[in-house]
């Protein structure tokens, strides 16, 4: 039988040992500083974009597989779509974490529908979105790391 939640965990696991747009961006136009006291986990946001696109977008830090992971699935989504664009996605992935009533879109979410199990882990929550409050908080131009708490 194919198992579906393998695939979200070998996705994850993958991403986490090989994260996808890891490292500095040299130079960087903007940078911003996430951490999630809960678990632990530390990023750091580097981007650079070209009127209101995203044109590159990187990470590094360190923190829990969940946190890595995610942050390397957002880099891969968001990397080249517009501030609004990116917006659009951030809601869509937030309510798909924070609301299990809601259906998962696969074919809308594309791989981030892998963290969608992250849903009934809610101490998780905050590990999976840290990267996207801080994606959110460095495009709306602040300077204050951002803390999930
Ligand atoms: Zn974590």
């Amino acid at each position: 039988m194919f198992d579906v939640q393998d695939l979200y965990q070998e996705v994850i696991v993958d991403h986490n040992r090989n994260p996808r747009n890891f490292g500095k961006l040299d130079p960087a136009g903007k940078i911003l500083e996430g951490f999630n006291p809960l678990c632990g986990d530390r990023l750091t946001l580097y981007l650079n974009q070209a009127g209101d696109r995203i044109t590159d977008l990187s990470f590094d830090g360190h923190g829990c597989a969940i946190s890595i992971a995610s942050a390397s699935l957002m880099t891969e989504g968001v990397k080249g779509k517009s501030l609004q664009e990116a917006e659009t996605i951030f809601t869509e992935f937030h309510e798909l974490l924070t609301d299990s009533s809601q259906a998962i879109d696969l074919a809308r979410m594309g791989k981030l529908a892998v963290l969608a199990g992250v849903r009934d882990y809610p101490s998780r929550v905050k590990c999976a979105t840290l990267c996207w409050h801080t994606l959110r908080a460095l495009l709306a131009g602040d300077n204050a790391p951002v803390s999930t708490e």
